[in-house]
């Protein structure tokens, strides 16, 4: 190949989804007659933040990868009827990123094989306390039947390539805990980020920020696809207002940019109109699957 040519990437058919889009408690909140926590729009009704990227590899094979594994990872699986998973990249230790780890063990049952899981060294600490059962299996009383996974720590600045597929780690800043974010983008034959980026790519997954350190911006040039945190209105010290959120996603000039993490204060339908032009409200089940 000449210089300056460009390879195609590996990878085909990548789709982003959005499995849940709403803020720890879960919309509706428990008790909560609010109106939006009463509605009947479907896209009001948000369960806890976390997403899959599935795509076909370049041997044919579909892979998955989840951001985040949060309470109501098993209901999202069923939804999408997922049958593999082939890693899980955690933001940070919050139990609405983290507690749906114990499910994972059925993939195991049916792929035959273990699962790759990726945190920083404070949710693998985390994670290995929590999951005591699953990571120190050898103490259970009973032998039972526990997820079979093994963590590799990432900081930021890492490149995890998968698959014909580069998650680059950084951090931007949930109040005054540094949590993680990952560009995602599709490599060429040479190991390389392919010059033409497939579906939805390149992409960024940004959960849960309050700010947006100078570090973080390299990471958000010629994004296709933008997913920013969206807490609501008012601040809150460890989230993006909207006015917030959408100034940080006007700063990237992503193509489009999808707002997650809400809670009640916000009704779809009163605020996705007035987004500016290629910037939307994400919802449970949307897929992102590019131009
Ligand atoms: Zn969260
Ligand atoms: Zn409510
Ligand atoms: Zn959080």
């Amino acid at each position: 190949m000449t210089h300056g040519e460009s390879a195609p990437p590996l990878v085909r058919d990548v789709r982003f989804l959005l499995l849940g889009t709403g803020t720890s408690a879960g919309i509706p909140v428990i008790g909560c007659d609010c109106e939006v926590c009463t509605s009947d729009d479907p896209r009001d009704r948000r369960t806890r933040s976390g997403a899959a990227i599935s795509f076909v590899d370049a041997e044919g094979r579909e892979r998955l990868f989840l951001l985040d594994c949060g309470p109501d990872h098993r209901e999202h699986s069923i939804r999408h009827r997922f049958k593999r998973v082939d890693g899980i990249l955690f933001t940070h230790d919050h139990v609405d990123h983290t507690f749906g780890l114990d499910d994972v063990r059925r993939y195991n049952a049916l792929m035959k094989s273990p699962i790759e899981v990726f945190a920083d060294a404070r949710t693998r600490e985390f994670l290995e306390r929590v999951y005591r059962h699953i990571f120190r299996r050898h103490e259970n009383v009973n032998d039972s039947f526990v997820a079979d996974l093994f963590v590799r720590t990432i900081s930021p600045g890492d490149a995890i390539d998968r698959h014909g597929l580069r998650f680059t780690v950084f951090e931007v800043l949930h109040g005054r805990l540094p949590v993680l974010a990952f560009r995602v983008e599709a490599l060429d034959a040479a190991g390389r980020v392919a010059a033409v980026q497939p579906g939805p790519l390149p992409l960024a997954y940004c959960t849960d920020l309050s700010a947006m350190p100078p570090a973080a911006w390299p990471r958000l040039s010629g994004l296709r696809t933008l997913v920013l945190d969206m807490l609501r209105y008012r601040a809150h010290p460890t989230h993006l207002t909207v006015d917030e959120a959408v100034a940080i996603a006007a700063r990237t000039a992503a193509s489009r940019t999808v707002f997650v993490h809400m809670t009640h204060d916000i009704r779809h339908a009163t605020l996705a109109p007035e987004l500016p032009a290629g910037m939307e409200l994400g919802y449970d089940g949307l897929v992102l699957s590019g131009p």
